[in-house]
């Protein structure tokens, strides 16, 4: 856009519209090269930019004709302001394609925005330029507005920019920045233009060119920087950037402090901008602060409050960027499945305070065995995962440093307690570049799963044929689809719930045995399921969908409903037998428990010594202070309390120092080999003599042989219990037992 001045050299001005040509002709390539490497929206944006450079190249390749070919400056208006006006407005519509963040923020802040920015840059644009052009072609309304419509355009244009530019997403700020910077300078240089052509003190090489030049050379700049910046995940709740909070205020505070002072005098030239400035910083300090209360919402919805890890839609959304960044090139994304083993127990017999307890240090454990940059949250219950992303693959050490974390108990309401993990592992192969992030969660959950089944702590690393093998068919189309493990469990919760509300369960009961002289002392009182198709179960098989499901109670209820039937039964046949039921370990936190069991017996006239209650060892370890009144008030009341199991934990010492109870039975395998091994009959021996001291009975249980039998007797043991001595039978068969005993050889 050079005039020839009639003093001007041909040649250099030919030579400042080649110059010319040749830049915009380069934006507009670069812009096309941008819209090619970009997908989507910005595509489309950078294409339609391309156009608006284009027509800018246009426009300037006729004003070299007219300068070349015609040897004068073309006329105005000219047909190359047909290119020259078909900038602005493509590259209006060029810049209103860009993506924006989807804020929160209203179309009608938009509205307003737009409104304000352009308000203020036209004031601006009328002080500085136009009121000038005006009066000197307030005669000439033709040529007024021909000079008029070039800054205008520009402006229209450079207010989409700024409005974009405010709620641009943060991977597409620096090239809008720079088209921002662009259309500015060429809005300036076109003012400019307008308002030296008044007087005619436009001439090539002046200042102006260079400014057009620069606007073109950012408009390359912008092209060239713009890389393909892939859609980000949408956020929760999206915190709006820095830029939109100052951006739209910037022309108000331009035009409000340049503004003036050129056109007021005295005092109101300092007093007006001094306004507008404390204004603008106050509404930016609103706005800022709005932005940090936004910005604390944002985070709390990513976080899980319980932890602080991040929580199931973080992950997500970290794993989506994660997998897009993978489709980018060499960088490893693997996810890693955590999850408690039987974590409802610790729920159900430690309370929930002490359970969170446990998921916070969890938490802990597991954020220090990962990278920074990796993702460890908490996906609901005991469920965590772990998003490990970087440039070499250490999922596999990661994930031995998670199965070394649980290596170490935790110490709960300082009780230790070791908590076992099923860990599965997924790596997205190379080879599958379109992968689904979903997918990856699920290949870990099945791992996962197979980690569980297996009972295993290892982790186990996702393959093909985890999906396909035998019993385990796992559908990958579905998430945490149970595996047909899963659902033959689901299949029996669902019949053992039918069992329990028909009362279809059994007892059985197992005679014990005085060691010194043969008589049935009692009898322990054994659940059993008799399924309508896999036959009669024991509880093994579906005692932990009990706990699980929290059918604890109604099992309980209808146990001792049964034994206590019986019981009462065997006493109107003359036969009074002690009878030991066994309890969930949760029952014994139950203050009620006593006087519920002391009414049932009541109810059908039964003396509480009769029954003795057995509990778990294990359990009732981490709670000791809690079970000890419940145990006190049932001693008082005359029933007995034996420990279950004694010699399968690793406290059973203190275990005896701490609660009173009438009877410890040695578990089975403690006591198999008594006989053989040396050493364990030392240890058999050695709390035999210790019950004694504290005047608690010996009951040895799994006695299978008479080997044993003698072997205890021998020692002191008072009570047996074992197939050696009866199998668990049904309530029918017991008085005879009792009648047959008492007649045995012994008396
Ligand atoms: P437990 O209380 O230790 O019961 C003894 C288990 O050892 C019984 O298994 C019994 O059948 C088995 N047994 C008895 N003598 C021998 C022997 O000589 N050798 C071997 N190898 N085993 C022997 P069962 O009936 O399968 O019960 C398993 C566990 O289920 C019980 O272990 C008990 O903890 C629990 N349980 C049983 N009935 C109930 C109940 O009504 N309520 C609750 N809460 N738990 C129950
Ligand atoms: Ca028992
Ligand atoms: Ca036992």
């Amino acid at each position: 856009m050079t005039l020839v001045l009639a003093d001007g050299s041909y040649a250099a001005t030919v030579l400042d519209d080649l110059i010319t040509v040749a830049l915009s002709s380069y934006a507009a390539v670069c812009s096309v090269l941008a819209a090619r490497s970009a997908d989507g929206r910005p595509r489309r944006a950078w294409a339609t930019m391309a156009g608006a450079l284009g027509a800018w190249a246009l426009g300037d390749a006729m004003w070299l004709a007219y300068d070349v070919v015609l040897q004068r400056e073309p006329p105005s208006p000219s047909v190359a302001d047909i290119p020259y006006l078909a900038f602005p407005v493509l590259a209006a519509v060029a810049m209103a394609r860009f993506p924006t963040a989807s804020t929160r923020q209203s179309r009608l802040r938009l509205l307003f925005d737009a409104a304000n920015v352009a308000l203020c840059l036209f004031l601006l644009l009328w002080m500085l330029v136009l009121n000038r052009v005006f009066d000197e072609y307030s005669h000439d309304k033709v040529t007024f507005s021909v000079a008029l419509l070039y800054p205008v355009l520009d402006l229209v244009v450079l207010t989409i920019a700024v409005v974009v530019l405010a709620r641009a997403e943060a991977t597409q700020r620096r090239e809008l920045s720079l088209l921002t910077v662009a259309i500015g300078l060429a809005a300036l240089a076109d003012s400019a233009y307008a308002y030296v052509t008044v007087d005619g003190g436009y001439g090539t090489g002046n200042v102006i060119d260079l400014i057009w030049a620069a606007s073109l050379a950012v408009f390359a700049i912008a092209a060239l920087i713009s890389q393909r910046t892939p859609e980000p995940p949408k956020q929760a709740v999206s915190v709006p950037s820095n830029t939109s909070l100052w951006l739209p205020y910037a022309p108000l505070l331009l035009a409000g402090t340049i503004g003036p002072p050129l056109v007021m005098t005295g005092f109101e030239r300092f007093i007006v901008p001094l306004i507008v400035v404390t204004v603008c910083a106050r509404q930016s300090v609103a706005a800022w602060e709005n932005r940090r209360l936004l910005a604390v919402a944002a985070d709390e919805a990513l976080r899980d409050p319980l932890t602080g890890l991040a929580n199931r839609n973080l992950f997500h959304e970290r794993l989506a960027h994660a997998m897009m960044l993978r489709s980018r090139g060499n960088r490893s994304v693997a996810v890693m499945s955590v999850d408690l083993d039987d974590f409802k127990l610790v729920n159900d017999s430690l309370g929930h305070p002490a359970a969170d307890d446990v998921l916070r240090r969890v938490g802990q454990r597991l954020a220090g065995c990962v990278r920074t940059g990796d993702t460890v949250a908490r996906m609901g219950g005991d469920e965590f995962a772990l998003l490990l992303e970087g440039r070499v693959d250490d999922s596999h050490l990661i994930a031995h440093r998670v199965v070394a974390a649980f290596q170490e108990p935790f110490t709960v309401d300082g009780q230790e307690m070791l908590m076992r993990p099923s860990i599965g592992l997924a790596v997205a192969p190379e080879g599958e570049p379109d992968l689904e992030p979903d997918t990856l969660i699920e290949r870990a959950d099945i791992a996962m799963y197979a980690a569980k089944r297996a009972r295993s702590s290892e982790v186990h690393t996702f393959h093909a044929e985890m999906v396909m093998t035998g019993p385990d068919v796992v559908d990958l189309g579905e998430s945490r689809r149970p595996s047909a493990d899963g659902a033959a469990q689901i299949r029996l919760l669902g019949e053992l719930r039918h069992a329990i509300d028909h009362g279809r369960l059994d007892v059985v009961y197992q005679p014990k045995l005085a060691l010194d002289n043969g008589t049935v002392v009692g009898v322990e009182a054994l659940l059993r399921w008799p399924h309508p198709t896999l036959g009669t179960l024991r509880p093994d098989a579906f005692l932990s969908l009990v706990r699980q499901h929290g059918l604890m109670r109604q099992v309980t209820d209808l146990v001792l409903d049964m034994v206590l039937d019986d019981a009462a039964t065997w006493i109107a046949l003359g036969v009074p037998i002690p009878i030991a039921v066994n309890l969930f370990a949760p029952f014994l936190r139950d203050t009620q428990l006593p006087d519920t069991l002391i009414l049932a017996l009541e109810q059908r006239g039964l003396p509480a010594e009769l029954l003795t209650v057995e509990i778990t060892e294990d359990l009732v370890l981490s709670e000791v202070a809690m079970v000890t009144s419940v145990l006190r008030r049932l001693r008082e009341h005359g029933i007995k309390v034996a420990i279950d199991d004694f010699g399968s934990g690793y406290s059973a010492l203190s275990y005896l120092r701490d609660l009173t109870i009438d009877e410890v039975k040695l578990d089975g395998h403690f006591i198999a080999s008594v006989a053989t091994d040396t050493r364990a009959a030392a240890v058999v021996r050695a709390v035999i003599d210790l019950a004694h001291d504290l005047g608690i009975i010996v009951v040895a249980e799994g006695v299978e042989d008479a080997e044993t039998a003698n072997w205890l007797q021998q020692h002191g043991c008072d009570v047996g219990q074992g197939y050696h001595f009866g199998r668990p039978m049904d309530a029918d068969l017991i008085p005879g037992l009792v009648h047959l005993a008492a007649a045995g050889p012994d008396r």
